[in-house]
């Protein structure tokens, strides 16, 4: 919201002071007045005017002295010099030192009133231009300017930190090199907001990139949005791993089992799947208690981390059940992966537990396969593993190729 624009009244004369005063107040503007120099001076530094009336001739002080005094306080101030005592070179000097303008008493009421209206326009101009011209320099935002060649015409103290040599190097900035969408603005010069990430050292900035029609410019402006960037991430991990093993959860290993599935049903690569759960583990609970039985998850995790593939992945399906996906694995390749997995966690000493086993199934994805069918195959070999004793590995494929392979061959190809 525009404030009222503040004005000064410096007059000796009462009646003269108020009748100003009430007549600018009735063209909305805001007044106070002085009746000598020294309240004048005293009024600017308690508060800043957009322009000032000064009579020339005041009881304590010069009128041009006043002026001065109160430039020195608010050089953005303007002022009208009036007097009776007319004298061009007066005049000239109120002018040189500064003055907005110059009247004469009697003065036409209109004319003091057009004075003051372009004197003020001026004062709010002139604060407008310093504000604008104050804004580039001192945010915290980086601004940077670019012409159509491709020049650094302006870069703000913000932007130096993060992108230094701006300057020297121009559009071969390696920032400004990849920056997406700028080309297409400086060729098009449509005046479109291109927004886009970079990573500076340990910091991200989100860029908007404008086309600047008037100044045939582009300029790019940064906004610091590390602290959101790493909220996310924080979220993300949140939301894909278990906390207690820190490893995959159950919904992040569905879309990534999903993402493989496709792979397979695509290009026919191979693909294995295998789940393990640990055997009689409710009996480390109850005989050692809850926290034991959370140590013996993580132990058996760091385990089955050090004895897969980089390109394995594991995940916790539920509370003591866990899944892994063997990308270009065929089944006999899985099913070895699968008891090396078996013998790594049979084979360890668990402190205060002692020994430990886990159960495993392990199945192939097969042409008629989908994500629920594989895991649904998964299941029932697991459970055929405990079944069959525990501390074991079952594999089982489609039921249909089971029918097929117990069917004599007929010699026939179809
Ligand atoms: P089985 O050989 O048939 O798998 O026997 P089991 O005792 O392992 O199977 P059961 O399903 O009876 O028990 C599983 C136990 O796993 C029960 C449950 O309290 C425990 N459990 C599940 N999640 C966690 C967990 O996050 N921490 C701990 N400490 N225990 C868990
Ligand atoms: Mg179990
Ligand atoms: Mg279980």
């Amino acid at each position: 919201m525009k404030q009222k624009a503040r004005i000064l009244v410096v007059d000796d004369d009462p009646n003269l002071r108020k009748t100003l005063a009430d007549i600018l107040r009735i063209k909305g503007y805001e007044i106070a007045v002085a009746a000598n120099g020294a309240e004048a001076i005293a009024a600017a530094e308690h508060e800043t005017f957009s322009l000032a009336l000064i009579d020339l001739i005041l009881p304590d002080l010069p009128g041009l002295e006043v002026m001065t005094r109160i430039k020195a306080l608010s050089p953005l101030t303007e002022s009208i010099i009036l007097t009776g005592n007319a004298s061009m070179d007066t005049a000239i000097e109120a002018t040189r030192q500064g003055a907005y303008s110059y009247l004469l008493k009697p003065y036409q009421m209109d004319d003091l009133l057009r004075n003051i209206q372009h004197g003020v326009e001026r004062q709010q101009a002139q604060e407008e231009i310093l504000r604008l011209a104050s804004f580039p320099r001192l945010t915290p935002i980086p601004v940077i300017e670019v012409n159509s060649s491709g020049e650094v015409t302006y870069a703000n103290p913000a932007a130096e930190n993060p992108f230094p040599d701006l300057n020297a190097m121009g559009l071969s900035h390696p920032f400004l090199k990849g920056l997406p969408g700028f080309n297409e603005l400086r060729q098009s010069k449509q005046q479109a907001d291109v927004i886009s990430e970079v990573e500076v050292g340990q910091a991200t900035y989100e860029l908007h990139t404008h086309y600047i029609p008037g100044l045939d410019l582009i300029r790019i402006y940064g906004l610091d949005i590390t602290q959101r960037k790493l909220a996310e991430k924080e979220i993300h991990l949140l939301a894909t791993t278990d906390s207690l093993t820190g490893i995959a959860n159950r919904r992040e290993f569905a879309t990534i089992m999903a993402g493989e599935v496709g792979r397979a049903k695509r290009y026919g690569a191979p693909l294995s799947l295998a789940m393990y759960d640990l055997d009689y583990f409710k009996r480390v609970n109850d005989t050692f208690g809850h926290d034991v039985g959370d140590y013996v998850l993580q132990a058996i995790t760091a385990l089955v981390k050090e004895n897969i593939r980089t390109t394995d992945v594991v995940a916790r399906w539920g509370g003591e059940e866990f899944m892994v996906l063997m990308p270009q694995t065929g089944l006999p390749a899985a099913r070895n992966a699968a008891d090396k997995l078996r013998l790594a966690i049979a084979g360890h000493c668990f402190d205060k537990v002692n020994k430990l086993t886990v159960s495993l199934g392990v199945v192939s994805f097969e042409p008629q396969d989908d994500l629920n069918s594989l895991l649904k195959r998964v299941d029932d070999a697991l459970y055929r593993a405990k079944e069959h004793g525990r501390n074991c590995v079952e594999t089982l494929a489609c039921e249909v190729n089971l029918k097929s392979a117990s069917e004599p061959f007929s010699g026939k190809v179809a």
